[in-house]
């Protein structure tokens, strides 16, 4: 689908590009690659900060690392053999990235300090109007990856804007803030605090951390990666793969007690003996057992944060908080503790992304008015009366069992095949047809039915206002990307404009081709 015959813009320079990527984390970068590797130079990329990465930019948490291994968490088309641990942690994982945009030539591309205020689909001239925070911009195509953990959840706690110590979010760690000898509260236990509580636990005088439910924990399987591994897989990559390819099969079999609630009951077994072996004390232990099966909210892994919860100035309070007071904090029992610091680890906006609302689609209405809370895509990547569109970690495009960069890849290649299915039909547009998204949303819905997801006994943020599992794909995420491999014409409609061209394609040399009016 090479468009570098045609590509009459300077390099993503114009008002006016072809493709529009927002963000500039794993999905805007992969994004971009794949244009790039399609010979398609004439995009552009808009990011709101002044530097690449996402949420490996945005969080900068004590410990912050990821919990999939390196040699999958990153692009297949862009190995890396120097991992320096299993699971690295963020500036290794941030460094690669900004390695990523550097040695694909992406830089160019990218406007920095560019959010995108509201993007609109203007139906007479078949392109997005974007608008953004320093001007107006027009793309035929729309690649929205401003990622599904961008937007930090503030909890709604009475009292919590009273308080006069400091408060902040763990997406937005304020380093100079320092710690040492502080009364500390930490209010949430999910995958971001049992890495920082650890790390933190050392250095304050108090830290009473405010459990509203606790989570399911295996132990993790990190190690160092050594010099001599490291040269093993730069001399023979397909080594790496084989690594890769192994950790990936490996993880897919996590799915099984996902999908079969008995053999849940399996993994559920090696948690409890790491929570026995962890903490001694049969009270405490008990504030720790979760009352729900497991994976039915994400799978925490940690050696150090339950270890951490047994230190003398550690107190975890279940009671809930009733208030938050200018320099404490009253939990539900009475109990008031004085604090000088509030930590949020309290998660992000996941089915209700801020984007929807400044999405506006052909009848004006914005994403959020069409989902109605409950967000909806074909293949989760594309939507019905929003031309041209491309979601990436779109409704239910997450996962509970593997990594997500596997997926964001997989909907790339969607983007990819049709993008080249419009340009080599000299289409203005491309959607899905509303039977097929409705048809997929169903089917989707059917294979979550009986899973730890929806019967698994819990709340979590999989869950969108109206109780429908709208985050996580319920399946092996092979079938996914076998399915989103290929574009399946009869599910998609095409738009025509009188006097388009269409790319016809020299068989022989793939990458020329001739332009033709339609
Ligand atoms: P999270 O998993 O959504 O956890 C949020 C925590 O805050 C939960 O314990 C939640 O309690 C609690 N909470 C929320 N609102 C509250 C309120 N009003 N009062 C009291 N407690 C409240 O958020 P996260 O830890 O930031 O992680 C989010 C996701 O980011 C993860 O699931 C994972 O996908 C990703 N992540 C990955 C890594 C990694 O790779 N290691 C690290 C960090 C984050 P309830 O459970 O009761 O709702």
């Amino acid at each position: 689908m090479s468009q570098s015959n045609d590509s009459s813009q300077p390099v993503g320079g114009a008002a006016g590009a072809r493709v529009a990527i927002i963000g500039s984390g794993f999905g805007g970068l992969g994004a971009a690659i794949r244009l790039k590797q399609q010979g398609v130079e004439d995009f552009v990329i808009f990011e709101r900060a002044t530097d690449v990465g996402g949420t490996w930019r945005d969080n900068t948490y004590p410990g912050c690392a990821c919990d999939v291994e390196s040699h999958l968490y990153s692009f297949s088309f862009a190995p890396n053999p120097d991992w320096s641990r299993s699971f690295s942690h963020q500036p290794e994982i941030w460094d690669y990235l900004k390695r990523c945009a550097r040695d694909f030539g992406l830089l160019p591309h990218i406007r920095f300090r560019h959010e995108v205020r509201e993007a609109a689909w203007d139906e007479a001239a078949q392109h997005w109007r974007i608008e953004t925070s320093q001007g107006s911009y027009t793309a035929s195509m729309l690649v929205m990856a401003s990622g599904a953990l961008s937007e930090p959840a503030m909890p709604q706690i009475p009292g919590l804007e009273s308080f006069r110590g400091k408060t902040f979010h763990s997406a937005r760690w304020d380093h100079d803030y320092d710690l040492k000898g502080r009364r500390v509260a930490v209010i949430g236990t999910g995958a971001s605090a049992v890495q920082f509580v650890p790390e933190i636990q050392p250095l304050v005088a108090r830290l009473h951390l405010f459990q509203r439910t606790p989570p399911w924990i295996l132990p993790r399987r990190d190690r160092a990666l050594g010099a001599r591994e490291r040269q093993l897989f730069r001399r023979f990559p397909a080594a790496q793969r084989a690594e890769r390819a192994a950790i990936y099969l490996f993880r897919e079999l996590f799915l099984l007690p996902f999908r079969h609630l008995r053999l849940a009951g399996l993994v559920e077994r090696m948690a409890r003996r790491h929570l026995e072996r962890s903490v001694p004390d049969p009270s405490l232990r008990a504030k720790l057992v979760p009352g729900y099966a497991i994976g039915c909210k994400r799978v925490l892994i940690s050696n150090d944060y339950l270890p951490s919860l047994t230190r003398s100035n550690v107190e975890v309070v279940t009671e809930g908080i009733a208030e938050v007071r200018p320099h404490s904090i009253l939990d539900r029992a009475g109990v008031e503790r004085p604090v000088d610091a509030i930590i949020l680890g309290t998660g992000f906006r996941v089915t209700d992304q801020p984007f929807a609302k400044h999405v506006r689609g052909r009848d004006g209405r914005t994403l959020s008015e069409v989902w109605g809370g409950s967000p909806q895509a074909y293949l989760g990547t594309t939507v019905a009366g929003f031309p041209n569109l491309f979601i990436l970690l779109g409704p239910n495009t997450g996962l509970g069992h593997n990594s997500v960069v596997f997926m964001i890849e997989a909907q790339i290649e969607h983007v990819m095949a049709a993008l080249g299915h419009a340009w080599r039909h000299g289409a203005s547009a491309i959607e899905p047809r509303a039977e097929a998204q409705a048809a997929f949303v169903a089917a989707v819905q059917r294979r979550m039915e009986g899973t730890v997801w929806t019967a698994g006994g819990c709340a979590s943020w999989y869950l969108d206002p109206t109780g429908r599992n709208s985050t996580l794909w319920p399946d092996f995420s092979w079938r996914f990307s076998r399915r989103a491999a290929r574009l399946n014409p009869d599910e998609y409609r095409l738009s025509f404009t009188p006097g388009a061209t269409r790319q016809v394609f020299n068989r022989h040399e793939p990458t020329r081709y001739r332009e033709e009016t339609v």
